[in-house]
């Protein structure tokens, strides 16, 4: 990617100056659904930059954000040789075991969908002489397309990883149903939060709660999330690959 032409349009600074007035609106809807939702928490935004330049990082930056996520391990690394702010790199899809020797580069992983990649990273952060903070990912819709462990799953996991010195679980992250109506997004979320809530209870620094996108991040700060992810309604449309 380095040395590659420049955004199409010529100038990609453009492209994103719509950007701080969307997120002042972002963050006041927000606030809004933190306070109907009644439940008190902080929320950060986690700025989505996959199949956006690193221009998008950088405009993310300026406009006040410290937390960007990228869903592909390769496309991340690539990003962050161009960028010259300092950000936190969120990673959000899924990572492959043969790719944890990538993982000291992100501040938090939110998909630790399985015990072998948990184990895998362990290894990794052992062989790294530190500590990875990471998120169990759940599968709170319980569609068979996505991953993540099963909410039946989560005491029994809880308590494994409380074996893997190298993890610190700081919360749990789910992805929503693509379509589902609201009271299904609220069921989702709200076992994502059970989730969390039995992580900490099993003696995990359990705090964050992974979980909305760009079409439900308001109900799903209503229910707790801690953590929105956001790409589209920051960026625009992304081209599909
Ligand atoms: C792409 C992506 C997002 C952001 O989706 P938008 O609908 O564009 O906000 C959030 N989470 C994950 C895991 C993603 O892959």
């Amino acid at each position: 990617m380095a040395g590659g032409p420049p955004a199409a349009g010529g100038s990609a600074e453009s492209g994103y100056t719509a950007l701080p007035a969307r997120l002042a609106e972002i963050r006041q809807r927000i606030n809004e659904a933190r306070t109907r939702g009644g439940r008190g928490q902080d929320v950060r935004i986690v700025a989505v930059t996959k199949t956006h330049g690193p221009e998008a990082v950088a405009a993310a930056v300026r406009a006040g954000i410290g937390d960007v996520g990228e869903n592909r391990v390769q496309e991340a690394i690539a990003k962050m040789s161009e960028v010259d702010v300092a950000v936190r790199w969120h990673l959000i899809g899924h990572l492959q075991r043969n790719k944890v020797r990538e993982a000291g580069r992100f501040a938090l992983i939110h998909s630790v969908d399985s015990e072998r990649l948990a184990e895998a990273l362990d290894r990794e952060a052992l062989r790294a002489g530190r500590t990875f903070d990471v998120l169990l990912q759940v599968n709170a819709s319980g569609e068979a397309s996505k991953g993540g462990f099963g909410t039946d799953e989560v005491p029994r996991v809880a308590e494994r990883l409380q074996s893997l010195a190298g993890l610190r679980v700081t919360g749990s992250m789910t992805m929503a149903a693509l379509g589902a109506s609201e009271p299904e997004l609220r069921a989702s979320f709200a076992r994502a939060r059970a989730a969390r809530d039995v992580m900490s209870a099993a003696g995990h620094p359990a705090g964050e709660i992974s979980m909305g996108m760009s079409q439900d991040y308001e109900i799903a700060v209503e229910e707790g999330a801690t953590l929105v992810r956001l790409g589209t309604i920051l960026f625009g449309a992304r081209e599909t690959r």
